[in-house]
């Protein structure tokens, strides 16, 4: 039972310890969770007391008064979960159907907002067919655990969200370094007659550098190799795209694309996951992808989202403020020599190295009023650890001046971007 070094450790040294039980486990990983409070590296589950946006005012760790920080947390892009119409959507759909639907699916739980909530989504994408899951998480852990199996293979960008690796779990999986379509296809050629069905998982959007997959390069590899492929873009719906069909639209994949996933928790503002197939695909998961089968459906607050989905044509003045925000950010960290390596989305990292750096550096923020979010492995590689920071389309100028000021105050301190690098 070897003792593991603090310093250097991740939420993932705990998940499974050699020869310790739950409690020694659990009591271990309190140790460590400890050891980050004293350093003020633990900002976890911080708590707020307004509601999701550009500024919350939130109850830090050791401080018993709460304070406004500019917050670049959030995934909701476009300010949706606040607008007064999609609130009033929701407002309607608890008064027209309360709070809860009461059964799963195909046993008394499918309620007329739930259909158009899937027809609207798969019209959204010029398809026919959508299911819908409770989270986007499910979407994808769910799908791929429903179609893939052990004479089966799971292709994946080493990228992709922890819901896809969690749906592989039953199946082979091969990973492919991030966005090398070499090594795709190395992978897609030594698999092409050894198994049943090979599905390549990509994201539109990646979650950790913001950048995009080549759809259309993927797709044309994947097809050509007798493979299907499946595209999560929960952080391209809304925001990227002229019409903010997100990297779909941006590669012009609508037809090459065999399983569209996503979530409502994002750009849309509320809660819940989507998957978006031919009929045949659809129906075999209403009936056969337990997640769905055995668990009661979304509450009639989802109404929302079918004004979120309209709002996203109706109102893109929304996405044009996002992009200026974006750009703003963006364009200012990467004058100030910050390497915000390849995002072409919302989400903008800072890259800063190793792993107590990154979280010195989340600490530092916090204390100077900016709320964002240090990445590190396994979520990133071991030297690869980031602030993490998603924009909106309700941040302000002022709000943007800030963190940019913030970063310059604390690379004097900890020598981040290439200007300070000694
Ligand atoms: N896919 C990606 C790429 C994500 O970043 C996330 C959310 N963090 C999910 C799926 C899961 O979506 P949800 O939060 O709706 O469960």
């Amino acid at each position: 039972m070897n003792a593991i070094d603090f310093e250097k450790a991740s939420f993932q040294d705990f998940e499974n310890m050699e020869g310790r039980d739950i409690y020694a486990t659990a009591s271990e990983f309190l140790k460590y969770l400890d050891f980050l409070k004293v350093r003020g590296h633990f900002n976890y589950r911080i708590e707020s007391l307004s509601h999701c946006g550009p500024e919350m005012h939130l109850v830090l760790p050791g401080n018993d008064q709460p304070t406004w920080s500019v917050c670049l947390v959030s995934n909701d892009y476009l300010g949706f979960s606040q607008h007064p119409k999609v609130k009033q959507a929701v407002i309607m759909g608890t008064e027209l159907f309360g709070t809860g639907s009461g059964a799963s699916p195909a046993i008394g739980g499918h309620f007329v907002y739930h259909q158009q909530l899937e027809n609207k989504i798969a019209k959204f994408y010029m398809k026919k067919e959508a299911i819908l899951y409770t989270t986007g998480y499910t979407a994808n852990s769910a799908t791929l655990q429903c179609l893939l199996h052990k004479q089966d293979i799971a292709i994946v960008d080493m990228a992709v969200h922890a819901s896809v690796y969690e749906g592989c779990l039953n199946t082979n999986r091969k990973k492919f370094l991030h966005n090398d379509l070499k090594a795709l296809e190395q992978i897609l050629q030594n698999a092409q007659h050894n198994y049943r069905t090979k599905m390549v998982i990509v994201d539109g959007v990646y979650s950790q550098d913001g950048d995009l997959a080549p759809l259309d390069k993927i797709a044309e590899l994947t097809h050509h190799y007798g493979g299907y492929l499946m595209v999560d873009d929960a952080h391209g719906i809304g925001v990227v795209g002229q019409t903010g069909r997100g990297g779909i639209e941006m590669y012009d994949a609508f037809d090459k694309i065999d399983i569209i996933t996503g979530t409502f928790s994002k750009a849309l503002g509320n809660i819940g996951g989507y998957v978006i197939a031919d009929p045949e695909i659809i129906t075999y998961l209403k009936y056969q992808s337990k997640q769905h089968l055995f668990s009661t459906t979304a509450t009639p607050a989802i109404m929302g989202i079918l004004k979120a989905i309209d709002l996203i044509d109706e109102e893109p003045e929304w996405r044009a403020k996002l992009w200026n925000n974006i750009n703003y950010l963006k364009n200012g960290l990467r004058d100030a020599g910050f390497d915000v390596g390849a995002t072409a989305s919302a989400v903008i990292p800072v890259k800063v190295g190793e792993i107590p750096k990154a979280l010195e550096a989340g600490r530092l923020l916090l204390e100077s009023g900016i709320y964002t979010n240090p990445i590190m492995y396994p979520a990133v590689s071991k030297k690869d650890a980031r602030i993490r920071m998603n924009v909106m389309a309700t941040h302000t100028r002022d709000h943007l001046d800030k963190v940019l000021n913030a970063f310059e105050d604390i690379d004097k301190r900890l020598h981040i971007s290439s200007r300070q690098v000694n």
